[in-house]
């Protein structure tokens, strides 16, 4: 439910975006716990300060040109939200995904603004990319098609200005060859200006998995605060990108058993666990499909095209494909076969009916805008080790990662215990980070 003073605000959210209905359950979510906010703090709501947090910045759209292998010009549309720097230069990842258009952009935007905030970081929130989709393109194409991505998108880009990453369909290889290209046009080696770069050219180490350590790690802290851990616990993972991977190999080292992940073609069910050597061949050098592993894995392992991953029975789910991938029906078996905790690896993966099954029902949620918050915070690491030309080892990082994800849990709990909805990490996470920026909002004036 609205506060009466948030529905104005929300109407003009849906009268200025129409269409755009990832953003509006985006903006919805934050603001359905903006009540208890204003409620005790009423000057939050003075200033226009909560419209002006729903309006970005900035919106870029352009025109991406490229060649295809056999002569062809194809055109793609890019996009870039810079959506709130009021904590530092905007950050967020690129996505490039046919289903990209800009509310979904600006749900990712928004979402980031208040995930980089409860880091404690000074990184504002963007995000971008494009309706541009590389499955089964070749190296040179994707090349070919990050360079010109990147002519236009430079322009906007500073290490002191709008520092993007990857996201869905953009990793090392797409990184790479954006920043290649941002190097030639400015004739600076700028690390700054990108992260998740590789180790050679300036990368951090762990930003590769940084994702879905930071989720584990989240969830393990929850965990801890029922006496339990992951050792033992039958667990689902969606997905098996970058950060399923690597969500699928810390539960691995906590001792917990990873039975079943997917791509958008369908789920396997491994009942030994998921063999992440085998995986990672599949997915990151030979770019296959889930499909591959169960054949490859033989007798024991189900490959089930299409349907619904959250069938499988288990202990915890960590949806780490997509948006709106679990809904209130998935919500609903997953409970009934006694889950105890959901932690979001994607960004908003859970339907707001799926959320408030979990929540009904009293298991742990962590919403992704607190648990998936590892990956920016260790490009945020990057960034300091490129400003200071320096480079970590693992166990640093990853210790350091450790503590960031601490820090937000506990930070996320005590905020929902201060609004008395004690382990509500959605209120948790919505209010720390709206204070972080609100306040810092107010102090730079209206801007
Ligand atoms: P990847 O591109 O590496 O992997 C995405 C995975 O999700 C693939 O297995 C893909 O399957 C599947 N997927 C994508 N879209 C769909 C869809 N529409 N339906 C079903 N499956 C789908 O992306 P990441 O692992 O980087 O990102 C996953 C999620 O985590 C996203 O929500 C992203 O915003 C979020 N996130 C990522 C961060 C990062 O550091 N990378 C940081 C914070 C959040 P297929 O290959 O078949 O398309």
């Amino acid at each position: 439910m609205l506060d009466e003073k948030l529905e104005p605000i929300y109407a003009e959210v849906l009268r200025r975006n129409p269409g755009e209905d990832e953003f509006h359950q985006a903006v919805r979510e934050v603001l359905e716990s903006l009540g208890a906010v204003i409620a005790k703090h009423p000057g939050y709501a003075d200033n226009a300060l909560i419209e002006r947090i729903c309006e970005p910045e900035r919106q870029i759209i352009f025109r991406v040109p490229w060649v295809t292998d056999t002569g062809e010009v194809q055109i793609n549309r890019g996009f870039r939200v810079q959506f709130n720097s009021v904590l530092g230069p905007y950050k967020g990842g690129l996505r490039f995904h046919p289903s990209v258009m800009l509310g979904t952009v600006k749900f990712l935007g928004f979402e980031q603004v208040f995930k980089n905030a409860l880091t404690g970081m000074p990184i504002g929130g963007g995000k971008g990319g494009s309706d541009f989709d590389p499955k089964g393109r070749s190296n040179g194409e994707i090349m070919r098609f990050c360079q010109s991505f990147m002519t236009e998108l430079s322009r906007h880009l500073g290490e002191h200005t709008d520092v993007p990453a990857g996201d869905i369909g953009v990793g090392r290889r797409e990184l790479g060859y954006m920043f290649g290209q941002y190097k030639r046009m400015s004739n600076r080696y700028e690390s700054g200006v990108l992260t998740g770069k590789g180790l050679t050219w300036g990368g951090s180490r762990v930003r590769t998995e940084a994702t879905g350590y930071g989720a584990v790690f989240f969830v393990e802290r929850a965990l801890a605060t029922r006496k339990q851990g992951f050792e033992g616990k039958k667990v689902l993972v969606s997905g098996s990108g970058n950060v399923a991977i690597y969500t699928i190999e810390k539960i691995h080292q906590l001792g917990g058993r990873v039975i079943a992940c997917s791509d958008s073609s369908g789920y396997v069910v491994d009942n030994a666990g998921i063999d992440l050597a085998l995986l990672k061949d599949i997915k990151e050098t030979k770019r296959g499909r889930i499909g591959d592993y169960a054949i490859a894995r033989g007798t024991g392992t189900t490959f089930v095209p299409g349907g619904r991953l959250w069938d499988v029975p288990a202990d915890i789910a960590m949806p780490s494909a997509t948006q709106n991938e679990l809904n209130g029906q998935d919500a609903r078996t997953l409970v009934k076969n006694g889950v105890i905790a959901v932690g979001e690896g994607a960004n908003m993966p859970s339907t707001p009916e799926a959320v408030r099954v979990f929540q009904d029902a009293g298991i742990i949620f962590a919403p992704g805008k607190a648990a998936n918050a590892g990956g920016v915070a260790t490009s945020a690491l990057e960034m300091q080790q490129n400003a200071s030309r320096d480079s970590w080892s693992f166990e640093v990082t990853e210790q350091k990662l450790a503590t960031i994800m601490k820090d937000i849990h506990d930070r996320c709990a005590e905020v929902a215990d201060e609004y008395g909805s004690p382990g509500n990490y959605v209120l948790g996470a919505n209010v720390a980070g709206f204070i972080r920026v609100a306040d810092a909002m107010d102090a730079l004036g209206v801007i």
